[in-house]
């Protein structure tokens, strides 16, 4: 079976082209909810979690202490790399695990990572694609649909690796800036994918 990861900067339609490819047929598997969940249930995860930042980030009841460990990561390349090296093998973990659920006759599948290239997670992709717009069009995105302002956008795109550094990672790029179409691009892919998935 084919992995292809699939990642963008923020605002870049990402999640909307994985959509298209489900509507497919593909699996697609989505590593930043998944953080987030693995982040309160897997074991080995919140015990590394605690012994490297204090009991204090959970709460009694099990729940995360966000505004703890955001203090701390927040700002800080040192700290948020040692919870990164924490919570990426964790996803990859479950990743594998995700699939292994997967029909054996499925031609391929798609990993959804924003930090894809950052996690070093595109190494285990066959193929890798990103998901491109100009800055004005992924801020405007994001401020309409997160309702932030524009300059809380653009600190968090500064905080992202650029697309030029992201694009000689890549195999393929999506233009999603609404003049070229996706759903053509998409399709386009997905017809290259099912070919190579065949000799694969
Ligand atoms: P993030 O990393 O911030 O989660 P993302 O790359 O996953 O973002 P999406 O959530 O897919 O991006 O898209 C951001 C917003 O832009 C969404 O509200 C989505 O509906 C909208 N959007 C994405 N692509 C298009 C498009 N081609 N035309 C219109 N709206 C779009």
């Amino acid at each position: 079976m084919l992995k292809v990861g699939i990642t963008g900067g923020i605002g870049s339609g990402k999640t909307t082209v994985c959509k298209i490819f489900e509507v497919l047929g593909i699996p697609v598997f989505y590593a930043d909810p998944e953080a987030k969940n693995i982040m309160i249930k897997d074991e080995v995860l919140i015990a590394g979690i605690k012994e490297t930042f204090g009991e204090e980030s959970y709460f009694s009841d099990g729940t995360l202490n966000n505004k703890h460990l955001a203090g701390i990561v927040f700002n800080n390349e040192a700290e948020l790399k040692k919870l990164n090296a924490l919570v990426h093998p964790a996803v990859f973990r479950g990743f594998d695990n995700w699939e292994k659920q997967i029909p054996s006759n499925t031609s391929y599948t798609l990993k959804e990572a924003a930090l894809l290239f950052e996690s070093g997670s595109y190494k285990m992709c066959d193929i890798n694609i990103l998901v491109t717009a100009p800055p004005e069009v992924k801020i405007a995105r994001v401020i309409q649909r997160d309702g932030i302002s524009e300059e809380q956008v653009k600190a968090r795109m500064d905080k992202q690796l650029p697309d030029e550094e992201k694009m000689r990672l890549a195999d393929y790029l999506i233009i999603n800036d609404e003049k070229n179409s996706l759903i053509e691009q998409v399709l386009g892919l997905h017809k290259q994918f099912l070919e190579k998935a065949v000799r694969y």
